[in-house]
């Protein structure tokens, strides 16, 4: 089989390739913040706010230092009283949950659609109760939810409508951007996201200047002035350089997010007869794959077999949050949401990013097929460790 290895590892995602492509750029941004001196907020990120606000086509967009920063500010600002009920999805990164919780409100988790592996709008719809003010969705794995369908329930019941977009920047529905739609939506720059900073960041993005204002202050201690502060507030601000990398990013990230989705296309037809199952495009989206996730029985074994051929794989996420011990006193247990716990069990995420070779994702297809191909490996789903 040595023959069929890649010489060189091959990364779920490349940050350094990413930085060769901008090196000189990147550099000269990041000189200019240390000559200027200016760490902190300042220049480089309104000049960051305002190209994103733009690229979203929002009018308000807030850098912030995480994209689960974004999300608490954005609750806060909301007014959401402890004990008020938030609907969001079973599957997802702890973040989209737990920036609610520590904000005192009750998350009420609901199962995946089959099809499309995102929040099951008919079961958004049962989980709405008196105490409900509104539906988080989250657009995982950079595939967009029903935008229409869960805009539409909230506006009837009258519910606020919120995006976790932390892995969709740049993803649209019916032609207009993911980040739009809701009363806020939260972004993610972390690195391996679809627009990353050389550290952590985030972004709020809204259309209501109010809200904004208002996470404005709250990133920066409540501040009015310099030693005046309306209310108590958090240090939640965006660095200068960060603010200076994620300009010249931005300005890669149609590039970048049309790559992925080539790839993502190559995948799809070159996995089509294989014995996986791909999560179904939700209609009038364009995605933008953050990820590209397969699920399959025998995922452990599939994941030792690439970790054996130098290929890294990811899942996202192997316990879906209401087994999550950190919310245990929700009170839900294992059986609740039988498709998130399916998927959690079964979810393989295969390298995808722009800069990807033909040779590497040859080398992927190559050993996916192999598995399949091979008995010994990918048979005997009975001796894969029952989750
Ligand atoms: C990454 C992520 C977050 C949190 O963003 P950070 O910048 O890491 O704080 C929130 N929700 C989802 C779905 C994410 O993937």
């Amino acid at each position: 089989m040595s023959d069929m290895k890649s010489e060189t590892r091959i990364p779920l995602m490349d940050l350094k390739a990413q930085y060769l492509g901008q090196k000189d750029a990147i550099d000269a941004a990041i000189h200019e913040v240390l000559d200027s001196a200016y760490y902190i907020e300042g220049p480089k990120v309104a000049e960051f706010e305002r190209n994103f606000a733009r690229y979203c086509e929002v009018t308000e967009a807030v850098g912030l230092d995480s994209g689960t920063a974004a999300l608490q500010l954005g609750f806060l600002a909301l007014d959401l009283k402890p004990g008020d009920e938030l609907i969001m999805p079973a599957n997802t990164f702890i973040a989209t949950a737990a920036a609610a919780a520590v904000c005192g409100i009750r998350c009420v988790f609901v199962d995946s659609d089959d099809r499309t592996w995102q929040m099951d709008v008919e079961k958004v719809k049962a989980a709405i109760t008196s105490r409900t003010k509104g539906v988080v969705a989250v657009h995982l794995y950079g595939q967009p939810v029903a935008v229409g369908e869960l805009r539409d329930l909230c506006a009837t019941n009258g519910l606020y409508f919120i995006e976790d977009a932390a892995q969709a920047h740049g993803a649209l529905f019916k032609g207009q951007r993911i980040g739009s739609f809701g009363h806020f939506a939260a972004f993610s720059c972390y690195p391996a996201k679809n627009l990353g900073a050389f550290g952590d960041g985030g972004v709020l993005t809204t259309n209501d200047a109010r809200l904004a204002e208002r996470v404005r202050r709250l990133r920066n201690h409540g501040r009015l002035t310099k030693y005046e502060h309306s209310e108590v507030g958090f240090n939640y601000r965006m660095d200068a350089l960060q603010g200076a990398v994620l300009n010249i990013k931005l300005s890669a990230l149609e590039r970048w997010n049309e790559g992925r989705r080539r790839l993502a296309m190559r995948y799809r037809d070159r996995l089509a007869s294989l014995p996986l199952r791909l999560p179904e495009p939700v209609p009038d989206t364009v995605p933008v794959f953050h990820l590209f996730t397969v699920n399959l029985p025998q995922r452990d074994a599939l994941a030792a077999w690439l970790t054996q051929n130098n290929i890294e794989t990811g899942v996202h996420y192997p316990v879906p949050l209401h087994l999550q011990p950190a919310f245990s006193d929700l009170g839900y247990r294992k059986g609740d949401f039988p498709v998130a716990e399916r998927i959690a069990r079964e979810t393989l995420s295969l390298p995808i990013f722009a800069e990807m070779t033909d040779q590497q994702f040859n080398a992927v297809c190559v050993a996916v097929e192999t598995f399949f191909q091979n008995e010994e490996l990918s048979a005997p789903a009975s001796r894969v460790a029952a989750v």
